[in-house]
């Protein structure tokens, strides 16, 4: 069988016992383990002299490959051109958009240069599969250096709707880079619709009749393959981590509270000001919760070089010192704020003893938090999930109780009512989330992409 070729612009040779605080990191590794193949990506170094040649270590089935990137590329593509253009432009954060020529090129440069380190390392039967908006256009840059073999690409993010995207002054460029791919794989049918609709309205390609997308000359595959976790190992995960030390240490510490518990990355896009309000104001109209019920929320920083990353991390401390001043107690501080990652083991022990999972993104590609959640409880005694509409979790999730995190008072009701909730809804709710788990986790998302990239290449 042909190997499979893992691309991403971070490469985490990550663990359960290792704290590793992104979706696509996760997923990929847990996608990978099972197989074996090559992950090649970014060392997370950054040095003036960076080695000529990919540095190549294994690990199990798996053979990592890792480039390291100047401070210039750092700068320009990383957080420049990937997180202060596009990030902010496929959460629908035109506000924080910022696009410069320089950064632009520094992106594409860097994408060369994965493709001109990769190539060597590829046989001709190889299927490379390509990850995240960091590395749009490698696939162009592989076809120039002569690969002829299968390349999917899969967006984690999601993709913006057309007239969002417009404000992007390269965003044909940007479209047509993701035209060059065999399969183009979307998180949700939302996504594959905004492409679609780009597609048409921009008169750059059509829908065929056979599902296919003819676009710029090609025809190619684009659809959803909504991501997932890896659901067996996460129940048993979770039934050891309910007696873990660390699980007794925080149910003690609630002293018989109620636990609502929001994981999340510390990024804009999650929402975490609108929730620390929402919390407020469940205590505020909802009063029987003060002392009854606690809020933690870990959340660890990342991109700590962009600024907006700094100005959010300020306006949380602000928002949890506010609603902390107010309503603390002698004996209960209403929000526990953590700035720092955790384990997925001791996670998903924390997931268990949560009456309420907090995801409520203004913005989400699919948050696996949502998934874990679900995962991670007792079948016996299962917590509520209080999910956004606007995370792509949303979709398959459509037993959670969904809210619009725009809407504080909705939020705070929602969270009122997975307090309150009665056992029978509580299972029926859960069940349904726990099947879709069930059959769509880590490896039936990987073979359905990788079948939908070994039909290619698509003729019309
Ligand atoms: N995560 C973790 N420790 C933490 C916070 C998060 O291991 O302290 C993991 C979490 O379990 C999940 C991933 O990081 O697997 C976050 O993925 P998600 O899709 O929710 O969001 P992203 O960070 O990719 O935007």
């Amino acid at each position: 069988m042909s190997r499979l070729v893992v691309v991403s612009n971070r490469v985490a040779p990550v663990d359960e016992g290792k704290s590793s605080t992104g979706g696509l990191a996760v997923a990929v590794l847990a996608a990978l383990k099972r197989m074996g193949g090559i992950w090649f990506g970014w060392s997370g170094e950054v040095t003036t002299t960076p080695a000529a040649q990919p540095r190549m270590f294994d690990v199990g089935r798996l053979s990592y490959a890792t480039v390291d990137l100047t401070p210039q590329d750092f700068e320009e593509y990383y957080n420049g051109f990937a997180n202060s253009t596009l990030w902010p432009l496929f959460h629908y954060r035109l506000d924080l958009t910022s696009f410069t020529r320089r950064q632009y090129a520094g992106y594409l440069r860097v994408n060369n240069l994965f493709a001109a380190k990769l190539a060597p390392l590829l046989q001709a039967d190889d299927r490379v599969w390509i990850h995240d908006y960091h590395l749009i256009p490698m696939a162009e840059a592989l076809r120039r250096v002569g690969f002829g073999g299968k390349i999917g690409f899969f967006l984690h993010t999601p993709f913006p709707a057309h007239e969002v995207l417009l404000a992007l002054p390269s965003h044909d460029d940007l479209v047509r880079a993701l035209c060059a791919y065999d399969v183009v794989g979307f998180q949700t049918s939302r996504d594959l619709n905004s492409f679609r609709d780009y597609v048409t309205r921009e008169k750059v390609g059509e829908m065929q009749e056979d599902g296919l997308t003819r676009a710029f000359g090609k025809v190619f595959m684009a659809a959803a393959f909504p991501i997932s976790v890896d659901t067996v190992n996460i129940v048993r995960m979770a039934e050891a981590a309910a007696k873990a030390q660390q699980t007794m240490r925080m149910a003690a510490s609630l002293g018989g509270r109620k636990l609502i518990l929001g994981v999340d990355r510390l990024d804009y896009s999650k929402g975490l000001v609108q929730r620390f309000h929402a919390f407020e104001r469940l205590l505020e109209n909802y009063p029987e919760n003060r002392g009854r019920a606690t809020m933690m929320q870990l959340a660890p920083p990342s991109r700590t070089e962009v600024p907006e990353y700094v100005d959010i991390r300020r306006s949380l401390e602000e928002a949890a010192g506010s609603v902390n001043g107010k309503f603390a107690d002698i004996d209960w501080v209403p929000i526990r704020y953590l700035n720092r990652s955790v384990n997925r083991r001791t996670l998903s022990g924390f997931f268990r003893i949560a009456r309420i999972g907090l995801v409520t993104p203004l913005r989400d590609g699919m948050n696996l938090v949502a998934k874990e959640f679900v995962a991670a409880q007792d079948p016996d005694d299962p917590g509520v999930l209080v999910l956004s509409r606007f995370a792509g979790a949303a979709e398959e999730l459509s037993a959670a109780l969904i809210i619009n995190p725009y809407d504080t008072d909705e939020m705070a009701e929602a969270m009122q009512r997975g307090l309150d909730m009665p056992m029978d809804e509580r299972l029926s709710r859960w069940r349904e989330m726990f099947s879709i788990l069930q059959e769509n986790d880590i490896d039936a998302w990987r073979q359905h992409y990788l079948t939908a990239l070994d039909a290619a290449p698509y003729r019309c």
